[in-house]
């Protein structure tokens, strides 16, 4: 039974999830009281689903140590790079899933292929915003299906990055009637006008927006931050995600704050990891370079100066893709690995 099973479960694998080593008091607190919150969630033998594919141990973590390997091994190890659709996802809201799906968008069309933001957050809509293309949402997918435009009227191009396009699913007062099946079929049209990546902003919840915004995805990014939470909520969607047979899933542990790590008041992202047992894609410092960001409609990875936050978006892109280089340490940002980086990024 995989590591996180035992964290849903009731019966037989509870011992495995309490004697997991804690490296720090809050970690501890959490598998004395989280971890039984979690237990207690699903009741016996109704785990949130079976895991047949789920790895029987949490993949080591190599974030501590900056991994440097060369770009061919990367790819060759890595990820297929087109005709990705991935759904940005965390079930719980407000921990950054429109803030990553923005950041990684963009990164990812700067790396030069062609990406399709579809914001599936359907009345509350805001992907737009951090993009700063709010004035030029005309159209939505429901326009499109209502027949009243054609997809690539509704598609906007950002003008800083043209391969780079935004698809609203709805307008925040427009009416509700998307289906999964409407969602698939846009999803295709969007990769017949030649996208590779598609990435869907998916609503918080598990409801009914959530099932449609996961319907065309292959794969899936969990956002989660370093609260128990999120992380319960983020192991819930996990396992729906795998009920729905997605079971390409990474981790993106969203507003890391390390001087609490250190203090032993956070949970640190191999506390995180390791709990859910999802594959890290990346981490990202909380920084209020993204407040700031976002009242500007411009992301992090777009400005000159590039904050910490920015760097770390960079490097979860570049992961995404295939092209990993090394993992930000954000244990100790300001020493080290990360405070080079920043450097070298400043610099240029
Ligand atoms: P979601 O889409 O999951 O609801 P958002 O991306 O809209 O979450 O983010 C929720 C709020 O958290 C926003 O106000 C955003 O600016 C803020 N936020 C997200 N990530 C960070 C971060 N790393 N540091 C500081 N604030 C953040
Ligand atoms: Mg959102």
């Amino acid at each position: 039974m995989s590591p996180r099973a035992g964290l849903l479960q009731s019966q037989g694998s509870a011992k495995q999830a309490v004697v997991r080593p804690a490296r720090n008091p809050v970690c501890r607190a959490v598998n004395r009281s989280g971890a039984g919150v979690l237990r207690q969630a699903a009741p016996a033998g109704r785990s949130v689903v079976s895991r047949p594919d789920r790895p029987t141990e949490a993949p080591r973590l190599p974030l501590l140590q900056p991994v440097c390997y060369k770009e061919g091994e990367a790819e060759s190890n890595g990820e297929q790079t087109e005709n990705r659709v991935i759904v940005i996802t965390s079930g719980k809201g407000g921990v950054g899933k429109t803030t990553a799906s923005a950041n990684l968008g963009m990164s990812i069309a700067r790396l030069g292929y062609k990406v399709a933001l579809v914001d599936a957050d359907i009345g509350l809509r805001n992907l737009d915003l951090l993009l700063g293309l709010e004035n030029r949402v005309l159209y939505t997918a429901i326009d499109i299906l209502d027949g009243e435009c054609r997809l690539d009227q509704a598609l906007i191009r950002d003008k800083r990055w043209k391969n780079l396009s935004l698809l609203s699913i709805s307008r925040n007062r427009q009416r509700y009637n998307i289906t999964r099946k409407h969602m698939e079929q846009l999803v295709e049209s969007i990769q017949s006008l030649g996208y590779q990546f598609v990435l869907i902003d998916c609503p918080a919840g598990i409801d009914v927006g959530f099932i449609n915004a996961i319907s065309p995805a292959k794969e899936a990014l969990i956002v989660t931050t370093p609260e128990i939470t999120s992380i319960r909520d983020a192991d819930r969607v996990a396992g729906l995600l795998e009920a729905n047979n997605i079971y390409n899933t990474k981790l993106l542990v969203n507003r890391v704050r390390p001087d609490m790590i250190q203090k032993n008041d956070m949970m640190s992202v191999r506390d995180v990891q390791e709990m859910l047992g999802i594959p890290l894609l990346g981490a990202i410092p909380e920084d209020q370079q993204v407040i700031i960001s976002t009242n500007r409609g411009e992301p992090l990875v777009l400005q000159k100066k590039l904050s910490l936050s920015g760097i770390a978006f960079e490097n979860a892109a570049r992961r995404l893709i295939g092209k990993q280089d090394y993992f930000i340490d954000l244990n100790t940002p300001y020493k080290g690995v990360f405070q080079k980086l920043g450097e070298m990024f400043t610099s240029s």
